[in-house]
């Protein structure tokens, strides 16, 4: 499985599952390019990690609720390396509370930066990737936007919308040889996760048949087979990464 003169980019790299993923394509060969939306020095460490494996990096700033600063990266990259064959839209926000407890400001933000984010990047490099006949999206989603989730409403609307999302783009631009699914990780073990109380993480571990929690690179692996050409006659689908969570 080789990624060799492929261009990717992964938006929120800066840690946890974006950063592996960043590693995972630029060890399968794959030119990385990804983004921040404040502080550029974690997202500059991914490069330095992604440039080790002999690969071009490069990280620029652009929230991804922000259409002008998506367009301005698009056209960087587009410069810098001519293609962008592979998209992953893995920068995502949690603002969890109950139904009643949640602000409309807390919904709109979750909406923007995972859902809206991941529409407005898709949009801007689907002429792209048509031009070129072909290319890979993958948007990371969740089981909770697969089962939902008391407590995480805002954000099981943002996973559930992804998926509607790429089962439609599946469906728009397969045709051209583009393919587009979305990975659902269970619990991971990332900064994200890191602050819930242990009575959270042993309830779930105990309702997970694999029987431990999972890494960041266990989606990376999943999302660096999805970008091959290996993964070409894959589309429109949902992969649970959740050591049987969700079975
Ligand atoms: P994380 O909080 O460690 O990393 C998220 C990254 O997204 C950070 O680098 C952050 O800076 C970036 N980001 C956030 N808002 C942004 C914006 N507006 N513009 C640009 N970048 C932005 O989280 P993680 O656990 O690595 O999660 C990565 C993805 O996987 C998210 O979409 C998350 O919802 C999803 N996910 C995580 C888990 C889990 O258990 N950790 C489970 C299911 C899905």
């Amino acid at each position: 499985m080789s990624l060799e003169g492929k261009t990717a980019i992964v938006t929120g790299g800066a840690r946890g599952i974006g950063r592996a993923i960043c590693i995972a394509l630029a060890k399968a060969g794959a030119n990385v390019v990804t983004c921040y939306a404040r502080s550029a020095e974690a997202c500059e460490e991914t490069i330095r990690l992604v440039e080790e494996c002999g690969v071009k990096g490069m990280c620029v700033k652009a929230d991804v609720s922000n259409l002008e600063e998506i367009t301005a990266m698009v056209d960087t990259v587009k410069k810098e390396f001519g293609t962008i064959d592979i998209l992953v839209n893995n920068a995502g926000i949690t603002k969890d509370n109950l139904i009643m407890g949640v602000s409309e400001e807390d919904f709109d933000a979750v909406i923007d930066t995972n859902l809206k984010g991941a529409f407005l990047f898709t949009k801007a490099l689907s002429r792209t990737m048509l031009k070129q006949k072909g290319g890979r999206i993958i948007n990371i989603s969740s089981i909770v936007g697969v089962r939902g989730n008391a407590g995480q409403t805002n954000y099981a609307a943002s996973k559930a919308g992804l998926i509607g999302l790429t089962k439609s783009v599946a469906k728009e631009l397969g045709a051209k040889g583009i393919t587009c699914n979305a990975v659902a990780p269970g619990f991971i073990e990332t900064d994200m996760t890191a602050s819930l109380p242990d009575s959270v993480k042993e309830a779930t571990l105990a309702s997970i048949p694999m029987k431990r929690l999972g890494q960041a690179e266990d989606v990376a692996n999943l999302v660096a087979f999805l970008a091959s050409d290996e993964a070409a006659y894959i589309t429109g689908q949902v992969i649970c990464v959740d050591g049987g969570m969700a079975v």
